[in-house]
This record gives structure tokens, sequence and C-alpha cells, in this order.
């Protein structure tokens, strides 16, 4: 069973000014089988983490460590983080102009799994995925991200989840810019793809909602670069009512 675990970790970001600590020190470990959110006021560097576990250049890791099975993730290029089974999605998914969906899906899966998918198979592989995400056909023609909307770039996401298999998936902001149907069908994404229980789920979040949808085991309250607090489920909800001012000592809300 797959273990990431994350230990002390430090992490700045070059600036204009220098260099900037954002990551303070994070210590966690997420299971297969086990759904973690984190969850944090804006700025506080959740997105930092999945940056710099997608070995993501701009961010430089100061010190501490992340292996998955103990194999050490940070020596590792973004290929082979793929390979060893990391699945990221960020908040801000990339265009990649003039390449289609079903392309780059099947590049993707060429990486993880080490040898391209047949194509007939592939091709049923990806319309048995579009089909459960309600995605529309027309879809796996279109450039990679190019014009999507914010849900369809979402549902891309979870379609690259459904098809990659991973043994660990960060989620960061899936929530984001959906509205109520998306919310539904990206939910219901990630718990089908939680319920095989063989992968483990980090789901970084500002707000409460999509815990509505998807029950984690433990959540995490990040501020200031680090995790401060750490709970089951009903964390999420007494975040809801009452902000992060405990932790920031100024109003944001959650819910
Ligand atoms: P969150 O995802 O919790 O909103 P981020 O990780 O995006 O937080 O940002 C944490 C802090 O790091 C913020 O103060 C942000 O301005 C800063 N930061 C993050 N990425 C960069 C970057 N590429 N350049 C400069 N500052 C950054
Ligand atoms: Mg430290
Ligand atoms: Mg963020």
């Amino acid at each position: 069973m797959a273990t990431l675990e994350i230990k002390d970790l430090h992490v700045s970001v070059a600036t204009d000014d220098g260099a900037k600590e954002i990551l303070k020190g994070v210590d966690l470990t997420v299971r297969a089988g086990e759904t973690h959110a984190i969850m944090g006021p804006n700025g506080s560097g959740k997105s930092t983490l999945s940056y710099a576990v997608a070995g993501h250049p701009k961010y430089e890791v100061t010190s501490g460590s992340v292996t998955l099975d103990g194999d050490d993730v940070l020596a590792m290029s973004v290929d082979e983080r793929a390979r060893a089974g990391l699945f990221l999605a960020m908040q801000y998914p990339v265009e990649v102009p003039g390449v289609s969906m079903s392309n780059f899906l099947r590049t993707a899966a060429t990486a993880v799994r080490g040898e391209a998918p047949k194509l007939r198979t592939w091709v049923k592989e990806v319309k048995a995925a579009m089909t459960e995400l309600e995605i529309d056909p027309a879809f796996a023609e279109r450039s990679v991200n190019e014009g999507f909307s914010g849900g369809e770039k979402k549902r891309h996401e979870i379609l690259q989840l459904a098809l990659l298999s991973p043994k660990i998936a960060i989620l960061d902001e899936t929530d984001s810019g959906l509205d109520v149907d998306a919310l539904r069908v990206v939910s219901d994404g990630v718990n089908r793809f939680k319920a095989s229980g063989e992968t483990g789920v980090l789901l970084i979040t500002h707000y409460t909602r999509i815990l509505r949808h998807i029950t984690p085991d433990f959540v995490h309250v990040f501020a200031g670069g680090r995790i401060v607090e750490s709970g089951g489920s009903e964390l999420a909800n007494v975040l809801e009512s009452e902000g992060y001012v405990k932790y920031t000592g100024s109003q944001e809300a959650a819910g």
C-alpha cells in the first residue's frame, strides 16, 4: 500500500526581492485508502505545498523530505514522479495549444504505465471515463485546456485521475470555479476513484463545500506555511462555522 510521507518540509519561492520562505516545516503522511483535506486561508501556502511536491522549478525545497514508499520524490524528475504514482492537479491547469485532449491523455498514460496503451482499448477507456464524468465526446478533440471553462478544466483533471489511476492524488482547489452540477460530477469522480481503496487523496481547499460531497478521513488546518491543527471530518464543520480567525487573527470565511 502506497504511503506519501512529507517530513519537516521547508520551501522557498524566488521573488524579485530574493528567496522568500513559504513552507515552514510541513509534516504529513497520506496512506493509500485515506482521504486528507488541507484547509486554510488564502496565502497560507497550500498551493506551494502541491507545487513543491510536483517539482515546480520555482519552488525550492530548502530542507525536509518527501518520500513515496520510501523513495525520494524530491530527487525525481517531474515525469518520474508521475511514473512513481503521484498525480497533481493544479489550481490553474496549463493550456497546451495544438495538442488534443485524447493525445495528451494517451501520452500521460504512456508515461505512467511505461508503455503506450493499445489504441483501440484506449479509445474505449477514454469514452467510458468521459461518459461517467458527463463530458461531451467532442471534448476529446479539443486542445488541452484551450478555451476550457473552469468547470471543463476540473472535469479534465478528474478524467486524468480516472485514466491514470495514481497511487496518491493531490487535488488543489478542485472545487474552485465550479457550479453546483459540476461540483457534483467532480466529487462523484473523486469518490469513485477513492472507492477502490487503493489510492490516497490529498484534497486542498479553501472552502468547506466540496467536503459535503467528499468526506475526508482527516482534516488539517494550514496557516502560516504549516499544519497548525489536525482532526477528523468534524473539523471541517467547525471551520465552516468559525472560519480561520482563530488561526490568523483576521476574519476569513471557510464556508
Ligand atoms: P494558498 O494556496 O494557500 O492561497 P500560496 O501557496 O499560493 O497560498 O501562496 C503562499 C504565499 O506565497 C503567498 O504569500 C504568495 O504570495 C507567495 N507565493 C506563492 N507563489 C509565489 C510565486 N511564484 N512568487 C511569489 N510569491 C509567491
Ligand atoms: Mg522546521
Ligand atoms: Mg492556492
